[in-house]
């Protein structure tokens, strides 16, 4: 049979077939697809009576045979009429054209195999938001038999969240708007696929009968802009953090790959410990750390390029070596972190699958185009971490005396701030001592400024041997030292005291050639109370200090109650 003449084919994806019926209701010729609407050729039609194609799918025959009063006498003014099945044009002849509607979208044959052939998917949703068509790829896709989808709400194929972002826009096309759009869609069986969709109303005799959805799976272009995305935030956003960044980067790259695992590494030396991860399966907490040799970075950082395989059992450069034993990935795909020119780490992606194809050029590019991004965050945060040690630095050296290393009035503050959060807490009570150089301004006077120096240095040194873990020396003024005793109540602290004073006493500051000298101090020593600030307590042991030294120097003196 000669191919249908391009108006039949028309008429086929039209649906409609029109025919020719003579005044006493013969078919004398019939045009479109009349195999899907009449179940017969044309052929077949030509020289039959209308009142026999009394098929109940179309409503014909008696009933409007009835209508047309065929062989009757023609009714006077012959107008168009329609019935539910039809519409019905008199000729000027006293013949008739009659259009057949169809009553729902046909799945001729034509139409049906080309439907089917196509590699997109289609459905035909109807004005429910029910599937009333749907083509091959369609079927494949989302893996159910044409009867088990044929009458099923569109809402049963997509996961809530998805469903609740089309709804809107299947309004839009029952409405008769022609929508389109792009979107990530998860279907009801977990899959996240990128999608491109057009929505087509149906019209049929005025009306939209319901739409025509042309879907296109286009993930891999999809999850390649996603990842281009990231890139661009990894690169120029400031206000998204570095693990989130990363988090997505890796995220993003796992999908466009299609692999399982992803990691960025820091190496140093033989050592190499996960930085960030993104798994599909298996955990794999930052932190860890492998032996570098037996990882498949050693492959890639011996090419100092991006490297890859996927059936690592079959690829000899790696199922020889100790990371195919140790992990098992066939797919693999890695390449180096750089900063300031040296290997901060690597970039990899791998699952315990072979991969179905080959990494391409493209997907090694994007590759590179990630990592410049990774080393980007990176550089960003090497550089914050060496701005707040910097800060770090300077803050100690504030709560620091430089003659003596010891913590100065400022640290002493936040020593004791944080002993004042532990007595909150429960902890018991601390004391403190303020200890003064006796006559400090004579060794001064008959040594030398230097030796004064010397002296203190010494002093420091000599008051922290005898002090166990926990307590604290600090130099707060010339030639004044304070010693913090944590859970030391009064007592005990006074014993800790005189054992030191003791220390220093018989000690010896060598100072010229042959010559040492003796030192002696005055201590005041004062127990914390329960809400007492530092500047009370302070206050107290240095008036019991003030008081030592009026008693005659050398000696301890115990601080008074709170005023
Ligand atoms: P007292 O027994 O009453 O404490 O007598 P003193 O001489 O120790 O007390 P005074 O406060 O009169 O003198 C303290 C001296 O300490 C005065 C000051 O020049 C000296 N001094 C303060 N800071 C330093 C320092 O950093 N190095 C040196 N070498 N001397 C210092
Ligand atoms: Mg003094
Ligand atoms: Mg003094």
């Amino acid at each position: 049979m000669s191919p249908p003449a391009w108006t039949e084919e028309v008429l086929a994806f039209a649906r409609a077939v029109y025919l020719h019926v003579s005044a006493d209701g013969r078919i004398l010729d019939a045009i479109g697809n009349t195999r899907a609407r009449l179940g017969l050729s044309r052929e077949a039609l030509i020289g039959r009576r209308l009142a026999t194609l009394d098929d109940p799918g179309i409503r014909l025959g008696a009933s409007l045979a009835e209508r047309l009063a065929l062989g009757e006498p023609r009714p006077q003014q012959p107008r168009t009429f329609e019935t539910d099945a039809c519409r019905v044009y008199p000729l000027s002849d006293g013949r008739f054209a009659i259009r057949l509607r169809a009553d729902r979208p046909a799945d001729g044959d034509v139409t049906r195999r080309l439907l089917d052939r196509l590699p997109m998917m289609v459905a035909y949703v109807d004005p429910e938001g029910r599937f009333r068509l749907n083509n091959q790829a369609y079927l494949d896709f989302v893996g159910l038999e044409r009867d088990a989808l044929y009458g099923r709400p569109v809402a049963s194929v997509l996961d809530e969240a998805s469903y609740a972002k089309v709804a809107p826009r299947f309004r839009r096309a029952l409405a008769g708007e022609e929508v389109t759009y792009e979107d990530r869609l998860t279907l009801a069986d977990g899959r996240t696929r990128f999608f491109k969709v057009h929505y087509i109303p149906d019209y049929l005799d005025g009306e939209v009968a319901g739409f025509y959805a042309i879907i296109q799976d286009i993930s891999e272009y999809g999850a390649m802009i996603q990842l281009l995305r990231d890139v661009h935030t990894g690169v120029n956003r400031t206000d998204v953090g570095p693990r989130e960044i990363i988090g997505r980067l890796l995220e993003d790259a796992l999908t466009y790959l299609s692999l399982d695992i992803g990691l960025v590494s820091r190496i140093e030396g033989e050592r190499y410990t996960v930085w960030w991860a993104a798994s599909r399966d298996a955990e794999i907490a930052p932190g860890t750390t492998f032996a570098l040799g037996d990882t498949y970075c050693r492959l890639m950082l011996d090419e100092a390029d991006v490297f890859h395989t996927v059936r690592a059992g079959e690829d000899p450069r790696v199922n020889g070596h100790p990371c195919y034993r140790q992990f098992g990935l066939e797919s693999y795909i890695g390449i180096p972190l750089r900063l300031e020119g040296r290997v901060w780490g690597t970039l990899n992606f791998s699952s315990p699958r072979p991969r179905p194809r080959a990494f391409s050029e493209i997907e090694e590019e994007l590759l590179r185009l990630i990592a410049s991004a990774v080393e980007r965050v990176i550089a960003h945060e090497v550089e914050i971490e060496r701005m707040r040690d910097e800060r770090d630095r300077m803050a100690d050296r504030a709560m620091t005396d430089p003659l003596t290393g010891l913590p100065n009035r400022a640290g002493l503050d936040r020593h004791f701030q944080r002993l004042l959060g532990a007595r909150a807490e429960g902890a018991p009570p601390f004391s403190l001592a303020v200890l003064d150089v006796d006559h400090f301004k004579a060794i001064n006077d008959t040594h030398g400024h230097d030796v004064g120096d010397r002296v203190l240095v010494w002093l420091g040194e000599r008051l922290a041997q005898c002090l166990r873990d926990g307590d604290l020396v600090a130099r707060t003024g010339g030639e004044e030292f304070v010693i913090v005793m944590p859970e030391a109540r009064a007592q005990q602290a006074r014993e800790v005291v005189e054992r030191v004073r003791a220390h220093v006493r018989q000690g010896r500051v060598p100072v010229a050639d042959d010559q040492a000298i003796a030192v002696t101090v005055s201590a005041g020593l004062g127990e914390h109370r329960p809400g007492e600030a530092f500047g009370e307590l302070f206050r107290r042991a240095d008036t019991a200090l003030y008081a030592a030294k009026r008693a005659g120097r050398d000696r301890t003196h115990l601080a008074g109650p709170a005023a």
